[in-house]
């Protein structure tokens, strides 16, 4: 009822319908014989060009020369740490709250310290289920968390491996990179 409707609206009435005759495939045309061949000599000619340098494509010598990483990808994470060298994470669990993949594990311990009171005694991050959405970045109150490390090539043997501790997260720091959440070359 409805397409009847549909096909009697005004719009539609007076329209023409233009059949299309398909030309037959040739004998050629059905082994792709041909086509495969356009298709090589396109492939051939790229590899020639690129071989004689005529588009100076960029070339990475990869891993001796990385491709540059820009500013704000979202790479590793790293822990930073106070002015005095401990960790600055005071165990809050906003990042592991706020982790769609639940992938940070923090056991937390009591410090003397009344203006902290907390500090994680077991900080782990697995990078194996991280999709690296930054929202633990996000959520962290105390800047105690960052993904800046530029660290983007991660490649292991086994799982374990991915699997980064509070050792290596408070280490993690590349060079040229305070591992003090408040330094002067990284607050402009
Ligand atoms: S980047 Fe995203 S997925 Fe990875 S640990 Fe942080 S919140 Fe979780
Ligand atoms: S890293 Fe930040 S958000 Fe996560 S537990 Fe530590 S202080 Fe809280």
């Amino acid at each position: 009822m409805t397409f009847k409707l549909f096909m009697n609206s005004p719009a539609i009435v007076g329209l023409k319908v233009k059949t299309l005759t398909r030309r037959p495939m040739t004998i050629f045309e059905r082994v792709y014989v041909i086509s495969a061949f356009k298709g090589l000599l396109i492939t051939l000619s790229h590899l020639l060009r690129n071989m004689a340098g005529l588009r100076k494509l960029p070339i990475y010598e990869y891993p001796e020369k990385p491709k540059p990483i820009p500013e704000g990808y979202r790479g590793e994470h790293r822990l930073m740490k106070r002015e005095d060298g401990s960790v600055r994470c005071t165990s809050c669990m906003l990042c592991a709250t706020a982790c769609p993949a639940e992938c940070i594990e923090i056991v937390a311990k009591d410090i003397p310290d009344p203006a902290i009171e907390k500090q994680p005694e077991v900080y782990n991050i697995n990078l194996l289920r991280c999709v690296f959405c930054g929202l633990c970045v996000e959520a962290c109150p105390v800047d105690a968390i960052r993904m800046d490390t530029k660290k983007v090539d991660m490649a292991g043997f086994t799982r374990e491996e991915f699997i980064h501790d509070i050792n290596y997260l408070v280490n993690n720091h590349p060079e040229g990179m305070s591992p003090y959440s408040i330094a002067p070359t990284e607050h402009k």
